[in-house]
């Protein structure tokens, strides 16, 4: 068997480096237009894949979902006092409209939105539009997502602000977007601006108050949408790995990292692994999740309609994000899954780095299932700077942005990444027995609790869809 995981090995290298296609799966999608949950680039995108996915020899299903979509509208943003200006905003994705006549009101500004940030300013934050910048600075957010855009929206609508301002903390005159809540419209206002911006902001508001007025108006609406699941049968056919990525993407960004990258490695080493009719010990479940940018909505389904067979899901790897900067493996507060990731890693004589754990996106809903997840993450922002800081694992860089796309990918990381969850997939896969323990709930209370996420959770209403282990 050894023999095979080297013949396996060879043909995801080779194939992934010679042939050179995640890169143009990339582009191919980059041209469907938006990805947004809701938009026909959104419905593009799950015929592109089904279409690639059977031309491989799968038969893939559709398993579909309703949610609560949103549409973006007008967001116009003017400072009324001490001076009269516009400002180059967006509203986030999820978020309410103010009504016609707008909001108007002081501002309050709370500088990266940490816990102690809110905690110190608590009893200043009723009625008034609370502004943070998007850094989760280093130290002062553990686990990261204390610091993550919707907690802090959630400590402003917990504390009484009647709306959100939200500033890009690099620089490039580009607002970056994000979800307010999951599945549920935002109980107030809240716009996303430029650090440009909200450096001029922040200037005029050291001087004295400052006073803004905020007209947006978004639109929502029931969506369909649905995931893709395409199998390839192991020998023990109820042990299962899935590896998934979302494919869809922010309205206003091309989608290229976020998430075209993991799509494209998805596509890929199903076709390379099918075609080498190695039979591993596990099934794989190769899955392409909607609606992750609006909270893992897709996935947070997922797993909830899957929710009897949690305990045979040895192992849940994501790819979200990649194509650039360094490789990471977040092993979501699962120890004994962090010792068997570094095995590998010393197997492919690769220094791979086990984070702490970020509990994001996709592998969040799955941790709420008890099932082992390794997320297969960038580290480091990909080349951006600000003139005030440095390249930095604070923020995300061009993601969530209109910078994020095609020329932003680094070629050699790319491929790193693709053939780094190609060969951990292919391990895992023909591992004996489980990789690491299936979590019952009140392990996975015990987890969420020991890395301060029940407070996080708790501010940011989540999880809306009722998620949870089997046992
Ligand atoms: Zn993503």
């Amino acid at each position: 068997m050894v023999e095979q995981i080297l013949k396996l090995d060879k043909e995801i290298v080779s194939e992934i480096i010679l042939e050179n296609r995640c890169y143009q799966r990339v582009t191919e999608l980059c041209e469907l237009g938006t990805r947004f949950p809701g938009t026909k680039g959104e419905k593009l995108a799950r015929e592109y894949i089904l279409k690639e996915i059977k031309s491989y020899g799968y038969t893939p299903k559709v398993e579909k979902f309703e949610h609560l979509g949103w549409k973006r509208g007008i967001s116009e943003v003017k400072i009324v006092e001490p001076v009269e200006r516009e400002l180059l905003s967006i509203s986030l994705a999820g978020a309410p409209s103010t009504g016609k006549d707008g909001i108007d009101g002081e501002i309050l500004f709370l500088g990266n939105g940490t816990p102690g940030e809110f905690e110190q300013y608590k009893d200043q934050i009723k009625d008034r539009i609370v502004f943070v910048t998007s850094l989760a600075p280093l130290g002062q957010c553990t686990p990261p997502r204390q610091c993550h855009r919707r907690t802090k929206y959630g400590r402003a609508v917990e504390f009484g602000a009647k709306a959100f301002i939200f500033m890009n903390s690099q620089a490039g005159m580009l607002p970056q977007t994000g979800s307010t809540r999951q599945n549920m419209t935002g109980e107030i206002p809240a716009v996303t601006i430029p650090f440009e911006e909200g450096e001029l902001l922040k200037n005029l508001i050291s001087k004295g108050p400052v006073r803004v007025k905020l007209v947006v108006e978004n639109e929502t609406f029931t969506n369909q949408s649905g995931n893709i699941v395409a199998e390839l049968p192991g020998k023990k056919g109820d042990e299962v790995v899935i590896i998934g990525a979302h494919y869809d993407c922010h309205d206003n960004s091309h989608g290229a990292q976020d998430n075209g990258t993991g799509v494209a490695i998805l596509l890929e080493l199903a076709r390379i692994i099918k075609n080498t009719k190695i039979k591993l010990e596990k099934t794989i479940r190769f899955i392409f999740f909607g609606v992750e940018e609006m909270a893992a909505i897709g996935s947070s389904f997922y797993v909830k309609e899957h929710q009897d067979e949690l305990d045979k899901i040895h192992l849940y790897i994501n790819v979200d994000g990649l194509g650039s900067g360094g490789k990471i493996f977040d092993t979501q507060g699962f120890d004994d899954l962090s010792a068997y990731i570094l095995s590998i890693s010393k197997e492919l004589n690769y220094q791979l780095k086990i984070p702490n754990p970020a509990f994001s996106g996709d592998a969040l809903a799955f941790v709420f299932g008890g099932v082992p997840v390794a997320a297969l993450k960038r580290s480091g922002s990909p080349g951006i700077f600000n003139f005030k800081g440095s390249i930095n694992n604070e923020d995300r860089g061009w993601g969530h942005t209109s910078a994020d796309t095609l020329d932003k990918i680094i070629p050699s990381s790319f491929y790193e990444s693709a053939i780094l969850a190609g060969r951990t997939l292919i391990r895992a896969a023909n591992h004996n027995g489980p990789i690491a323990k299936y979590r019952c709930k009140k392990e996975v209370a015990n987890i969420l609790k020991h890395y301060g996420m029940d407070e996080v959770l708790y501010y940011m209403k989540w999880p809306t869809i009722p998620i949870e282990s089997k046992y």
